[in-house]
């Protein structure tokens, strides 16, 4: 039955950036769609956990370095036996003018947001390559995929590229039964946005452009999130799906 192919039924999912934001809400989804998630943060996921009840399981690592990945795979293959779904979800946004940015802006934005992204993604298809078992992989991507945005250099470097690599990796590993594809979540209220949502001039600027007339939610991105996750989606490869109340449309 067609409802049956979006379950995440005996799934094991790892979820990166778990305790906030859209992270948690997939981390929500995931758990309601029947899999067991590994969420990974830099603190506690304690809120996330509250939330998910007992298939959920949070590992401590911080991203900004590659050094982590060994640890968040050990740890949830000895807490859950497997991997089946990856969601690149933990990133970061430095906002200053292109005239001054720093190199270290630069520098810690494409270090979380690309380069542990794609060697974790590497480590992940490994193992689906071990079990001999396919698997999804999700990378989160914005609207700075498609745009160029203004004052967030680094950041659109880093998902631009994402959106890129997504289709690389969806051409080499289809063969594998891996699928990699991307979300390009519109403008989510979340604390990626705090600050542009405090910005008044900006903030009204932005909500006057989006047809659906308001900021997104975690709960916005969740059908999205579990349709690429599951068997429903065995025929999208290398796609970035926009998730923006029609932002991109205008
Ligand atoms: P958020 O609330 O700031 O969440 C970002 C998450 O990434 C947090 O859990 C954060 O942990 C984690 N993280 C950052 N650096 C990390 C590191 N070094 N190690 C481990 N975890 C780290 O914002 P969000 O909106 O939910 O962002 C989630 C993703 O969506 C990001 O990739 C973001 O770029 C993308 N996105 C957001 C929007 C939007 O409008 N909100 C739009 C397009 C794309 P801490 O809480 O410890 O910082």
């Amino acid at each position: 039955m067609i409802l049956d192919k979006f379950s995440l039924k005996g799934k094991v999912a790892i979820v990166t950036g778990s305790n906030t934001g859209l992270g948690q809400g997939i981390c929500k989804a995931y758990v309601e769609a029947g899999a067991k998630v590994v969420g990974v943060s830099r603190r506690p996921s304690d809120e996330t956990a509250a939330i998910c009840g007992k298939n959920f399981y949070n590992v401590i690592a911080d991203l900004s370095s590659c050094d982590v990945i060994p640890k968040v795979i050990d740890e949830t293959l000895k807490k859950f036996g497997k991997i089946d779904i990856l969601v690149n979800n933990a990133g970061i946004i430095k906002r200053q003018d292109s005239i001054e940015f720093s190199e270290e802006d630069w520098d810690s934005v494409l270090n979380v947001n690309l380069k542990t992204v794609f060697f974790l993604t590497q480590a992940v298809a490994q193992q689906f390559l071990k079990q001999n078992s396919g698997g999804k992989i999700i990378n989160i991507a914005s609207m700075l995929s498609y745009q160029g945005g203004i004052r967030v250099p680094s950041y659109t470097a880093s998902k631009s590229a994402i959106k890129g690599v997504t289709m690389t990796l969806a051409n080499e590993w289809a063969k594998y039964g891996i699928n990699v594809n991307g979300i390009a979540p519109g403008y989510m209220a979340t604390n990626n946005t705090q600050n542009l949502r405090q910005d008044e001039e900006r903030s009204a600027d932005i909500l006057a452009r989006i047809p659906a007339g308001r900021w997104g939610t975690p709960e916005d991105l969740q059908g999205a999130a579990v349709f690429l996750a599951s068997e429903a989606s065995n025929y999208v490869n290398g796609f970035t799906l926009a998730v923006d109340g029609g932002w991109l449309g205008r």
